[in-house]
């Protein structure tokens, strides 16, 4: 009599219920570990999994169970499109900092040169997705994590993107004497104690690029102190931040000297990005 072993098939795989994991973490994990869309697993149901494959498929489920973020399991997240490699080296790109992008790209010809500065940028999303919709502009993208530079510099390649310049530096020492048409960060600006530091995929990611003081606010009062040194006048400063200080930004930002002070929400409905223009002082209320 010979053993049969059972190995399961995809369709097996997606239907079974996995405590504390979603029906879309299991196909997403599916997915990472059969390198393949959704669509592969629609249409080869009878697919069966090898060894290596289960094998890697149970670890990520025990590892999903125990919390790690489905992006860190599968080493990739979709940004603007576009595919990012990510590891604990790097915040995972979240969908509301599209609304970056969208506004970036709303400030920077679509067939003239212009200089942007990404701060902060850790996968190199923002920059990234910047330079692929705005080819004639060159993008230089700033983080001071080794790990980080590393994870930008691959997804820079991956995209071809040939007009990002990745560079190292404590917010402005990496483009010391440089001006830019436009200044984007997405900073830390989670207040230090703050519970949702303790939840959800915050706990696996790297603190340094979520936490900023006991306010939230230390990296965005750095980089609205300095903008003025490296933007030209009529450069435009836009930040992402958390959905309780836009006012706060913007009073920043007005202080600061900056012109044209706005906030706008993301798809959810939340303030999330703040921004003013250097030089020009048609304030608008927040
Ligand atoms: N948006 C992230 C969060 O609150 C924080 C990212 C950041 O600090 N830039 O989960």
């Amino acid at each position: 009599m010979s053993l049969s072993i059972h190995r399961p098939t995809i369709a097996q795989v997606l239907h079974q219920s996995y405590s504390g994991v979603s029906a879309t973490d299991t196909r997403m994990l599916l997915q990472g570990v059969l390198d393949v869309g959704h669509a592969h697993l629609i249409t080869h149901p009878d697919q069966v999994l090898t060894p290596d494959q289960e094998q890697k498929f149970n670890s990520f489920i025990s590892r999903r169970i125990n919390g790690e973020p489905i992006a860190y399991l599968v080493g990739e997240r979709e940004f603007y499109s576009l595919r990012f490699e990510v590891t604990p080296a790097v915040l995972i790109p979240r969908l509301e900092t599209e609304l970056l992008v969208d506004q970036a790209l709303e400030r920077i010809p679509a067939r003239g040169p212009s200089k942007v500065l990404d701060l902060g940028t850790g996968s190199g999303a923002v920059a990234i997705a910047i330079a692929k919709h705005r080819p004639f502009a060159s993008i230089t993208a700033v983080d001071f994590s080794d790990g980080a530079l590393i994870i930008a510099r691959m997804n820079a390649k991956y995209h071809d993107a040939t007009n990002v310049c990745i560079v190292a530096g404590d917010w402005y020492t990496g483009v010391a004497g440089e001006e830019f048409d436009l200044i984007v960060s997405n900073p830390p600006y989670v207040a230090d104690g703050d519970p949702h530091l303790g939840q959800g995929d915050l706990r696996f990611e790297p603190r340094t690029a979520l936490v900023a003081g006991t306010d939230g606010l230390d990296c965005v009062r750095r980089i609205i102190d300095s903008a003025e040194d490296h933007l030209i006048r009529g450069g435009w400063l836009l930040l992402e931040h958390g959905y309780d200080q836009a006012e706060a930004c913007c009073q920043l930002l007005r202080g600061a000297g900056f012109g044209e002070v706005f906030s706008c929400s993301d798809l959810a409905g939340v303030m999330r990005v703040s921004g003013g223009k250097r030089g020009s002082f048609l304030a608008q209320s927040c």
